[in-house]
């Protein structure tokens, strides 16, 4: 049996992940689940999975995910020291699958202890890549992508010689808004960017594909995760989502991966890697689909693509600055105290603030100095929120 962990197991990642290992209850073994405020969900899974323990971010949850597994005969624990022991428990494989910054320390313990990470949590390596990789080195362990672009590359590199690899196209359905006209997006509301035309996601991410902010942290992910240059990085807007990356060699091939917009794939890809095995996701009907489309991404709709890769330029923790501030102009939009282009703009502000300012944004990417400055890009996305009022 296979020991498995699972963070953010309540999301839309981790339920999918749960759905594939439940389906071979003699094939693995629950070390850890992890989520958040679903407790009702954690605990039911946890059983369910018979986990050895259970951890939610949130210490004041704790007393509720005692009495939700009471009797079970599993550990509840909470809070942010409590996902890094779970973390370090050893596991075989485990699901990076928390949304945001908060899901980088996990990820390196359960490298640290030599598992298997399979790389949702793209943030991890937008904010730290290097050390993600350098620990995964270190620690002769290996990340696996879970993003489909990335997992359809990775697909596509199979038994190719980096070397030979000209170019990387990763696709973006363009979102909620794709054919909006750009002044109407000033308006858009939190219920309109938070459903996705194809994709069923967690509501951050969802949000991030109306924005291009999901496009343009998966291209800063392609740099950190293969080791190409930026400009061998291609975004190429396609509407129907079925390709989800192709890779250009040397000699003028494209390999394109296609299949149904269904994250069990590359969950399931990642899970069996590096075999090949049968998975219940739905097989395409090209007769049916009939065609499909490619438009080049409008850089004046999607100012988050501009910005991805001039942090790449950039690099050192540019990454990091980068993320955590669209996180808290996230936050902001949710709040309902920022428009949906402002968030773009914030952004940039923020960039330009630290750039300009005393944070030495070129020290190496260590597990300090990017907590340093995801605080302070937090913290000056809320300055300017405040000096706009
Ligand atoms: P969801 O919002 O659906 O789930 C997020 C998970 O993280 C939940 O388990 C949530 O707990 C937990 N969580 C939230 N905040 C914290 C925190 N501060 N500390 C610890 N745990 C926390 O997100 P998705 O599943 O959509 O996305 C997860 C990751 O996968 C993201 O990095 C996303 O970019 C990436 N990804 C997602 C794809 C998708 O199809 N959904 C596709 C490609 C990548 P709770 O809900 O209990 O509060
Ligand atoms: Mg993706």
């Amino acid at each position: 049996m296979r020991k498995v962990s699972i963070f953010g197991a309540t999301g839309s990642i981790g339920q999918n992940t749960i759905d594939l290992i439940a389906r071979d209850p003699d094939g693995y073994d629950v070390v850890a689940l992890s989520g958040g405020r679903n407790i009702v969900q954690l605990a039911h899974d946890a059983k369910r999975l018979n986990a050895d323990v259970a951890v939610t971010a949130y210490p004041e949850l704790l007393p509720d995910l005692r009495e939700a597994l009471d009797g079970s005969g599993i550990e509840a624990a909470a809070g942010k020291t409590a996902l890094t022991e779970a973390a370090s428990r050893p596991a075989d494989w485990v699901m990076s699958a928390i949304v945001g910054a908060a899901g980088l320390e996990p990820g390196l313990k359960a490298l640290e202890q030599g598992a298997t990470l399979a790389l949702a949590n793209k943030e991890s390596l937008v904010a730290a890549g290097p050390l993600l990789m350098a620990t995964a080195k270190a620690h002769n362990a290996r990340v696996l992508p879970v993003d489909s672009e990335h997992s359809a590359i990775f697909q596509g590199l199979v038994g190719e010689d980096m070397a030979a690899v000209e170019r990387i196209i990763i696709t973006a359905s363009g979102g909620a808004f794709r054919d909006w006209p750009l002044e109407k997006l000033a308006t858009a509301t939190l219920a309109e960017a938070s459903s996705h035309p194809n994709w069923d996601m967690g509501q951050r991410i969802t949000i991030d594909s109306a924005s291009m902010f999901n496009k343009a942290l998966e291209v800063i992910e392609t740099k950190e995760y293969f080791g190409v240059r930026p400009d061998q990085i291609e975004v190429v807007v396609h509407p129907e989502s079925m390709v989800h990356a192709l890779v250009g060699f040397n000699d003028g091939a494209l390999m394109a991966h296609v299949g149904a917009p269904d994250m069990r794939h590359a969950i399931g890809y990642a899970l069996h890697w590096p075999e090949r095995r049968e998975l219940p996701v739905a097989r395409l009907d090209l007769v049916a689909i009939g065609q499909l489309t490619f438009r080049a991404p409008d850089m004046q709709r999607y100012p988050a693509l501009r910005l991805a890769y001039e942090v790449m330029e950039k690099g050192g923790l540019y990454g990091a600055a980068f993320n955590a501030a669209k996180e808290r102009a996230l936050d902001h939009f949710i709040a309902g105290s920022l428009g949906f282009l402002d968030m773009a703009r914030m952004v940039e502000d923020v960039l330009d603030k630290l750039s300009a300012g005393a944070a030495d944004l070129m020290q190496p990417v260590t597990l300090a100095n990017v907590a340093t400055i995801d605080h302070l890009a937090r913290e000056q996305a809320d300055t300017l929120l405040k000096q706009r009022a």
